[in-house]
């Protein structure tokens, strides 16, 4: 076999990507005969393909490029750390530097008194150990029944068994089954579900629901519940602001732990370091990966309260980790990306420069005769695909039919959007400048254009 490096013809490398490898969330047989982008190079907001197209990355890698491709810093101290401590585990009372810098460094940047990391090697991951510190504190806390963990449909929260489980996703929990324990209440998705209520009542009457579970439940058997300040998988549903405050007062009123999922909304992206930042909220337990090492290394882990960690620290030995908890390249990686983040004030571009400026532009999407609402905190972004805007309503045949199409033009234009039934989302790298989002939305603007044309020549619109 040719060596397979970036000088490869695509189709070659197509051809092994189709033969070899299992794509996640992916129709294996489709892609196959399509054929996959080979993607070869980043450089800030930009993506190279193997075709050489000049990529705009409107969702930051998987919502994680927080800083941007391509900065070597991270590779210098990726191969420093390799080269004197490439690994070492921190089951058996042993701890190394990046790990000890990484988590006094967290808990120096988490609010409150959420000071305390237990490391995981992705969010799934994390949120499994969520699963088990939750149960495991209320064991110590003498309420074992006490293991019922609430969240929202349509929530996402990973795919191994215990994040799909917490996930509100049907098709997820359809293939491979759901664990137990777990319960669902709807979503603040006032767009597609709130029929004639204004936003606001809506988003009080879904926080309610969570009231109504736990009195269903029996506040005696639930043990927390997990929700994303903004769903982003589910599609960059922004809550209705009465929402959180609604759900805060409920879970102070009944005691149960409250698990803020920030894997998305984490460093940087709503335009603090933390959504529950920006939404009010105070966590027990927040999950993070992504935005931690801005995707140069896997890491993920859980912020935990002072009360948790102390419990479940003074009862004996808690039985889980994993082999890459902590894992010290990974931890250096996401330290030297903290620094960047930091320094260079890039949350502080989002807040002051690129939201303002991409949110004015990103509002007047709903001039374009498909777009019913346009959403955007921070720089997390999401429009609603419509054929009516005054009635929200969806539009005949699949969902997602639409989405999809608008997708394609987008990718055909070189802009990645990413489509979530018929909203289109962006989550850009934080880096980006007002000239990059003017391209962005030029880009945007031609897509949707060319979609419409398409569904009009089709006869869908
Ligand atoms: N939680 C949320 C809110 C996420 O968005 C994701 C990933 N999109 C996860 C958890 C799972 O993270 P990972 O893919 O790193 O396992």
């Amino acid at each position: 076999m040719n060596k397979i490096t970036n000088h490869l013809p695509t189709a070659e490398l197509q051809a092994l990507d189709a033969a070899h490898h299992m794509h996640p969330f992916t129709a294996g047989a489709a892609l196959a005969k399509k054929g996959a982008r080979v993607m070869t190079q980043g450089k800030g907001v930009w993506l190279t393909d193997s075709e050489g197209h000049k990529i705009i990355d409107g969702m930051a890698g998987l919502w994680c490029v927080n800083i941007g491709y391509g900065r070597s810093e991270l590779g210098v101290v990726a191969a420093r750390q390799m080269e004197e401590l490439a690994y070492y585990n921190t089951f058996f009372q042993t701890t190394h530097v990046p790990a000890i810098a990484l988590a006094a460094k967290l808990a120096e940047l988490a609010p409150g008194d959420l000071n305390h990391v237990f490391f995981a090697g992705s969010g799934s991951e994390a949120n499994d150990t969520n699963i088990r510190l939750v149960r495991r504190y209320w064991q110590i806390k003498e309420q074992p029944q006490k293991r019922i963990i609430i969240a929202r449909k349509n929530g996402y929260h990973g795919s191994t068994m215990g994040g799909g489980s917490l996930g509100g996703m049907t098709y997820i929990h359809a293939h491979g089954g759901k664990i137990d324990g777990i319960e669902h209440i709807g979503q603040p998705h006032w767009w597609a579900e709130g029929g004639e209520m204004t936003p606001e009542a809506f988003g009080l009457m879904r926080a309610q629901e969570l009231e109504a579970k736990i009195l269903e439940l029996g506040v005696e058997n639930v043990a927390a519940f997990i929700g994303e300040p903004i769903q982003g998988a589910g599609g960059v549903i922004v809550p209705p602001s009465t929402y959180w405050p609604e759900i805060q007062r409920i879970v102070d009123k009944y005691g149960i732990l409250l698990i803020a999922d920030e894997v998305i909304t984490g460093f940087g992206r709503t335009g603090n370091w933390f959504g529950s930042q920006t939404f009010g909220i105070k966590p027990h337990i927040m999950t993070i990966a992504k935005g931690l090492s801005s995707g140069y290394a896997p890491i993920g882990g859980s912020i935990v309260c002072d009360e948790i960690a102390k419990t479940v620290g003074e009862a004996g030995d808690f039985n889980h980790g994993y082999t890459y908890s902590g894992h010290p390249v990974a931890a250096a990686v996401a330290l030297e990306n903290l620094r960047i983040l930091e320094e260079e004030k890039i949350i502080d571009h989002v807040r002051d420069v690129a939201h303002p400026y991409l949110a004015e532009r990103w509002n007047a999407l709903t001039d374009h005769p498909m777009v019913g609402e346009a959403k955007l905190v921070g720089l997390m972004g999401s429009i609603a695909l419509t054929p009516d805007k005054a009635t929200r309503a969806k539009f005949a045949g699949e969902e997602g039919k639409v989405g999809f199409r608008c997708r394609e033009r987008c990718f055909a234009n070189d802009l990645i959007m990413r489509h979530v039934g018929d909203r289109m989302i962006i989550a850009p790298p934080l880096v980006i400048t007002p000239a990059e989002i003017d391209v962005l939305m030029e880009r945007a603007w031609k897509s949707l254009d060319e979609c419409y044309a398409g569904l009009k020549a089709d006869g869908l619109f």
